[in-house]
C-alpha cells in the first residue's frame, strides 16, 4: 500500500537508498530532519545543507524541525550522565528524535513514518525500530520499518560518487568522544601489529645471517685445513 510517509533522515548520506526504496515502493515522501541530538551546531547546520541541496536536486521536500541541544541534553544526555548504558542513551535519543517527527506527521496529514536510521550498521537496530513503532503509534500513524542495512555499502559508494560530506561520529557529543577513542584505539591495534610483524621479520633476519655465518665458518674451516695439507 503507497503512503503519504514522512522519512525521518539523519543525514544526506543516509537518506540516499531509503529514499530510493520507498520512492520505488511508490510512497509520497518528505523529509524531516529532526536531529536536536547533533552537536555542535555547526554540524547540525553542515549535516542539514548537505541533505537540502541533495533533496532539492531530487525534488524532495525536507521539513526541518527547531533545533533543541538542551531538550535533547535533558533526555539522552541525563541518561548519559546518569551513568546509564549507551543503549539507554541511544533509545532516549531516537525516542526524542521519532517522537518530534510523528507529532509533525501527524499534525500536517501523513499516514506514515519511517527513519533513514534503520541504514546505518552503527545504530542500535532493534530499539530504533521500537521506538518508530512507539511513536508511529502514539501518533496513528503507520509504521513504515525496513531493515536497510544492507544497502549501507551502496548508500557509501553513492555519496561519495555525489562528492557528499560524510560525517565520522554519529552526533551527539559523546559520540564523537567514543568515535575518536575507537579510531585512536584501531591506530594503537595497527601500530601494536605492525610492531609484532617487525619483530617477527627481524628476528627471521636474524636466523638468516646467523647460518650464514656458521656456513661461512664451516668453509673457512675446510679451506684452512685443505691449505694445511698443501704445505
Ligand atoms: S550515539 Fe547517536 S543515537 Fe546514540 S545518543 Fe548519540 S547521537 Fe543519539
Amino acid at each position: 500500500m503507497t503512503m503519504k510517509l514522512l522519512l525521518h533522515a539523519c543525514c544526506g548520506p543516509c537518506s540516499l537508498e531509503p529514499v530510493r526504496l520507498l520512492q520505488e515502493a511508490g510512497h509520497d515522501i518528505a523529509i524531516c530532519f529532526a536531529n536536536s541530538n547533533i552537536a555542535p551546531r555547526t554540524e547540525y547546520d553542515r549535516r542539514l545543507d548537505v541533505l537540502r541541496a541533495w533533496a532539492a536536486d531530487e525534488g524532495i521536500p525536507v521539513v526541518d524541525l527547531p533545533y533543541d541541544n538542551a531538550a535533547w541534553a535533558a533526555s539522552a544526555g541525563a541518561v548519559e550522565r546518569g551513568g546509564g548504558p549507551r543503549e539507554d542513551r541511544c533509545r532516549a535519543c531516537y525516542a526524542l528524535r521519532l517522537e518530534e517527527a510523528a507529532a509533525y506527521a501527524a499534525a500536517h496529514d501523513y499516514e506514515a513514518l519511517s527513519t533513514t536510521l534503520a541504514v546505518s550498521p552503527y545504530q542500535l537496530s532493534n530499539v530504533c525500530r521500537e521506538e518508530l513503532e512507539a511513536a508511529a503509534e502514539r501518533h496513528g500513524l503507520a509504521c513504515v520499518w525496513e531493515d536497510f542495512r544492507p544497502y549501507y555499502p551502496t548508500a557509501t559508494l553513492r555519496s561519495r560518487e555525489l562528492g557528499m560530506y560524510r560525517q565520522n561520529y554519529c552526533g551527539c557529543a559523546y559520540s564523537m568522544d567514543e568515535a575518536r577513542a575507537e579510531r585512536a584505539a584501531r591506530k594503537a591495534e595497527k601500530a601494536a601489529a605492525a610492531a609484532v610483524r617487525e619483530a617477527e621479520l627481524e628476528a627471521a633476519r636474524a636466523e638468516r645471517a646467523a647460518r650464514q655465518a656458521a656456513y661461512d665458518e664451516k668453509q673457512r674451516r675446510k679451506r684452512e685445513i685443505r691449505n694445511s695439507f698443501r704445505h
